[in-house]
């Protein structure tokens, strides 16, 4: 098989300026490069090979390479070094979701209802991919720039991959965000992003996360058990539609849980049930 898309390079410096760091997890760095020949700027996310000895990666880029979509991050080239992989991702510059929340101090329900649906179509249109994004939390949603009424995007495809040959069995994530199943070992699917995608609206409609406990132990059962509540008075002035969206999105069983095509046509995202008072 010949790879073209796949670039081997002896030293990535070569190929980027660096500019500086925008991020890092446990298996990865983030930084915002100048490509040398073009002068085009991106976000290069550095993987460590010897972290990813039994992952199936190159599978997954080739995958990713074929998503476009308005609301999703573009992956736009992958190099290969001896110690790395890099992916060359479309550079995004508005921040991410929450910290331009609490900067923007005013907040309906109106507003959390279009991040929501943009966050929807992108994940929808993952969905019919077939790949399961599986990390979905406010830190993986940026906003595409600086303006008041820019788009949400979609990124972090870290831990994401291709369903193609059935369910899967990876128990990973975040622990507030991932769905019962996960936690229980048992097979999960696509239905884990529509339960992340309504932690986050509980979260955007409260200020405060559904599950939260000290002990770890606790916290997973809660999960496991789905034992959330709408708690007053925080809750008091939200709709009813929206907490019935939220119900549909938080549904313990997978199997009767909101797919994203269901929430996309719930009428607190299609219809006019959003309210345009400020939550705070
Ligand atoms: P990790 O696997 O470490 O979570 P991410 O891909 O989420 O890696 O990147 C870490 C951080 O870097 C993000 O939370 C975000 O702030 C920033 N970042 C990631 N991708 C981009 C991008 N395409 N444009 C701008 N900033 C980005
Ligand atoms: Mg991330």
């Amino acid at each position: 098989i010949i790879c073209s898309w796949k670039k081997s390079i002896s030293n990535i410096k070569d190929v980027f300026e660096f500019k500086g760091k925008m991020g890092s997890g446990s298996f990865s760095e983030v930084f915002m490069v100048r490509e040398k020949t073009t002068g085009k700027l991106y976000a290069l996310k550095c993987l460590k090979k010897k972290h990813l000895a039994h992952s199936n990666l190159e599978n997954e880029i080739n995958v990713l390479r074929r998503i476009k979509h308005e609301n999703v991050v573009g992956l736009e080239d992958f190099y290969e070094s001896r110690t790395h992989y890099y992916l060359v991702m479309q550079l995004v510059s508005g921040g991410e979701l929450f910290d331009r929340i609490l900067d923007k101090g005013v907040y309906t329900e109106k507003d959390a209802s279009k991040v929501i649906k943009q966050v929807l179509q992108a994940v929808s249109y993952l969905h019919e991919n077939s790949i399961v994004h599986r990390d979905l939390k406010p830190e993986n949603l940026l906003y595409y720039n600086t303006d008041e009424n820019a788009k949400i995007m979609v990124s972090d495809f870290g831990l994401s991959k291709t369903m193609e040959h059935g369910v899967m069995h990876t128990a990973c994530g975040t622990p507030g965000y991932v769905a019962p199943e996960v936690l229980a070992q048992k097979p999960y699917s696509k239905s884990v992003d529509c339960w992340s995608i309504g932690v986050i609206t509980y979260i955007l409609l409260s200020g405060y996360p559904p599950f939260f406990e000290d002990n770890e132990t606790r916290l997973f059962s809660k999960i496991m058990r789905a034992e959330y509540a709408f708690h007053s008075p925080f809750w008091d002035d939200i709709s009813e539609s929206a907490k019935e969206f939220i119900r549909n999105m938080m549904e313990k069983n997978p199997t009767k849980r909101f797919t994203t095509e269901q929430a996309l046509r719930h009428p607190w995202i299609a219809g006019d049930t959003a309210k345009d008072l400020d939550i705070y």
